[in-house]
């Protein structure tokens, strides 16, 4: 039975998140002996899914799946997933997936298991590593349902790259009314997306002021990376909401987070303690975030920031 992965897009591009998703599926699909069905909402004919490892793209495409509605979303992986007979449906860990996987769930009488980790350790029941109590701690689940839901966390497996000819098929879904309506959609201008973003440079109150962002933006910028924040910071009004991590705000799961002038709460820890490389600048040794760091630099962030900078820029123009 194939395995159904939900290849989220946005204006027609599908992210590295999702290309990941579909390398995971296509890893687990060899196991199992069958086939990754990549089902799509939006129109697919510029990408090239079998290059990540899908065998078909299903496009579910219709104008009121133009804007994300969880609810719709999940009717139509439901019909999809009933019409190819996929025993497995993979989604990726973005606040979307999120919202809209208990609701697929529902729908196909699925076990859902969010945060997983790395490849099933068996097939037959698929039992899965997953990330639990905000990453604290990893459960290892196995699925009892005839229909498994796999939600996978961000940077847990990597993009892979196959030599596959995915053909396009059109699935018509006849989609019932959802009880929310999309009215409007208010974009984050980040130049880099946070969730998507491979390097996130991060800065918190020890940075005074407003007025002094932009250094971060510079850091930001020159590194390609997106810039985020504390939630003081963003309560303060300093920085927009868009840009507050951690427990209430958004998780990052970047490659490389750096933290500037942030004390690291419990609260700012939990959401980004899933990137794999975090270096913390801080003028007290003793703040906590030294214990969660890879790297440190005991140092004012107005002396460390500039130099970093400079010495980013010349070793860019050295290597150009
Ligand atoms: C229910 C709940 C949920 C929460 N959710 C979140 C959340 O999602 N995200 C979040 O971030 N917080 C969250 N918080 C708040 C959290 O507990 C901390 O208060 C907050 O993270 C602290 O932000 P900060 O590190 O920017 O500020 P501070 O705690 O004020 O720390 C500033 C740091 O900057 C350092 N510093 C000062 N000057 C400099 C300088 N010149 N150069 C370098 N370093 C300097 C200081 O040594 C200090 O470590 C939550 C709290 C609660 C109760």
């Amino acid at each position: 039975m194939p395995i159904l992965v939900y290849a989220e897009s946005d204006q027609g591009i599908f992210k590295k998140s999702t290309q990941e998703l579909i390398s995971f599926a296509r890893a687990i699909a060899d196991q199992m002996n069958t086939e990754v069905i990549a089902a799509v909402t939006q129109d697919p004919s510029n990408a090239n899914l079998g290059q990540y490892g899908a065998h078909k793209v299903l496009n579910l495409e219709q104008p009121s799946l133009g804007e994300f509605n969880a609810e719709l979303v999940a009717d139509a992986l439901t019909q999809a997933a009933r019409a190819t007979g996929s025993s497995t449906v993979i989604v990726s860990s973005s606040a979307n997936s999120r919202y809209m996987a208990p609701l697929l769930a529902v729908s196909l009488e699925a076990g859902y298991v969010p945060n997983v980790v790395a490849l099933p350790q068996s097939y037959t029941p698929l039992t899965v590593a997953h990330n639990v109590f905000t990453n604290k701690a990893t459960a290892f689940t196995s699925l009892q349902s005839s229909i498994s839901i796999l939600g996978l966390s961000k940077n847990a497996y990597g993009v892979h790259q196959y030599d596959t000819n995915a053909a396009i098929t059109k699935q018509e879904v006849t989609l019932t009314s959802s009880s929310v309506e999309v009215t409007s959609l208010d974009k984050a201008s980040n130049k880099v997306m946070i969730a998507d973003a491979e390097v996130v440079v991060s800065a918190g109150r020890g940075l005074k002021g407003p007025e002094n962002w932009g250094m971060i933006e510079e850091l930001a910028e020159v590194m390609g990376a997106a810039t985020a924040c504390s939630k003081p910071v963003s309560d303060l009004g300093w920085r927009p909401h868009s840009e507050h991590v951690g427990q209430t705000g958004k998780p990052v799961a970047s490659n490389l987070y750096i933290a500037i002038g942030i004390s690291g709460a419990i609260q700012h820890l939990a959401g980004i303690n899933s990137s794999k490389v975090k270096v913390v600048i801080n003028t007290d040794p003793e703040a906590p975030f030294f214990k969660a760091a890879d790297y440190g630099i005991v140092g004012d962030a107005f002396e460390v920031v500039p130099d970093l900078i400079q010495k980013l820029k010349e070793f860019k123009a050295q290597n150009a």
